[in-house]
């Protein structure tokens, strides 16, 4: 059997590379994580972006089997922003020099929400005359609503497939015509020809997922040359019909230990895209988002939801941060990045520079 250090050294990896790399024994992976972190260096450097995270409404009309804040879960108690405390949600985030946001909701695609989204938008866009980037995480919409947004002013926009094999999808969603792994698919490619900068990503450690799945999804990320990465662990919540598999699953730290050697694997794989370290690491560990960007995640969300609706927003158990302030979290967060010697870019949009590259024609990473 080949040792990481080997693998790490051919020019290319493939499938079984990666399914030997994420199926090795932890006291294996040192290898992995240095070149990671010296791919990390060359790629994107020692800058952490900021993205504040406005979770804008838990109303949804779909039902995946993991999501807390699924249509069938009636204990959700359900609420929208307004838009007002959107925009001045937005607001906090610019004149903390955040440089960029992420608005994120169950999916809806009625006429009244997308023109209201659309207003926020061009709102958020009057704030400092357009200093502010904005990222949607708003699910599965037409190409036109998509058209609509990004030229009220959004730019990014976060659909992960959620499983690249068509097979694990449907076991992780109702099989009907709202839960179709083709129509995200279709999604994903509108989103692209709209313009956006595309991010795309998986959660890790789900119930029937094996690790030749996450090899999979890792190539599907590199064929699908995509923008930016948010993938986290996979977290049960007791309302969802997943839940029955909960007591078969790894241990939630051996679910953080895959999702770090993920970013690693794939931050090798793609030197210069933006890999987000999300809530959902920090929720197993309280330092999951640093040991995800020693890992290779550049990236990082702290939650600007104002605290009367944090606790509605509840995708999984133990949603971390639900009672502090945003400030305490950056603070906290930035000495941690200083520490390993990175930098928090404020003022920054940091927008993926495997994007930029493309728009100018210059060369692939
Ligand atoms: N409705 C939009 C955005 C909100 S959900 C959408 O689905 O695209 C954002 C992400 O939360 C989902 O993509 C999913 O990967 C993640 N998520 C949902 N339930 C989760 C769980 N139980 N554990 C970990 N991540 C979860
Ligand atoms: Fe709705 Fe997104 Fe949760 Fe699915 S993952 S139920 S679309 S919020």
């Amino acid at each position: 059997m080949k040792s990481i250090a080997e693998i790490l050294g051919k020019e290319s990896l493939e499938r079984e590379d990666l399914i030997r790399v994420l199926e090795a024994d932890e006291g294996e992976c040192g290898p992995l994580f240095e070149r990671a972190a010296a791919v990390k260096r060359s790629g994107v450097g020692g800058r952490v972006y900021l993205r504040g995270l406005i979770e804008y409404s838990n109303i949804c009309s779909k039902n995946c089997l993991y999501c807390g804040i699924r249509s069938g879960n009636a204990a959700a108690v359900r609420y929208e922003m307004t838009e007002e405390e959107t925009i001045a949600a937005a607001r906090h985030a610019f004149e903390r020099r955040f440089g960029s946001i992420v608005i994120q909701a169950g999916e809806r695609d009625d006429a009244p929400f997308v023109a209201r989204m659309e207003r926020i938008l061009r709102g958020i866009r009057a704030l400092g005359g357009g200093a502010l980037h904005v990222t949607l995480s708003l699910g599965e919409q037409t190409p036109d609503t998509y058209r609509r947004w990004f030229e009220a002013g959004a730019h990014r926009y976060l659909l992960r497939i959620e499983a690249s094999s068509p097979d694990l999808y449907r076991k992780l969603h109702p099989d009907d015509a709202r839960h179709r792994h083709a129509s995200r698919l279709e999604a994903l490619g509108a989103l692209r020809d709209a313009g956006y900068q595309v991010g795309t990503g998986v959660m890790i450690g789900a119930p029937m997922q094996t690790a030749a799945d996450l090899a999979d999804d890792l190539l599907f990320f590199r064929d699908l040359d995509v923008d930016m990465i948010g993938m986290g662990p996979y977290i049960e919540h007791p309302d969802t019909p997943l839940y029955a598999h909960a007591r078969r699953l790894p241990p939630a730290q051996k679910r953080l230990e895959l999702s770090l050697r993920m970013v690693a694997l794939l931050r090798v794989m793609m030197p210069d895209i933006n890999i987000a370290a999300t809530t959902a690491m920090q929720a197993i560990d309280p330092g999951g988002r640093e040991r995800a960007i020693l890992a290779g995640a550049n990236v990082v969300m702290p939650n600007l939801t104002p605290a009367r609706y944090r606790h509605d927003y509840l995708l999984y158990e133990n949603k971390p941060g639900l009672d502090q302030a945003p400030e305490e979290s950056v603070e906290l967060l930035e000495a941690r990045i200083r520490e390993s010697g990175g930098s928090i870019a404020y003022g920054e949009w940091g927008d993926s520079g495997r994007f930029l590259a493309r728009k100018s024609g210059g060369p692939p990473a």
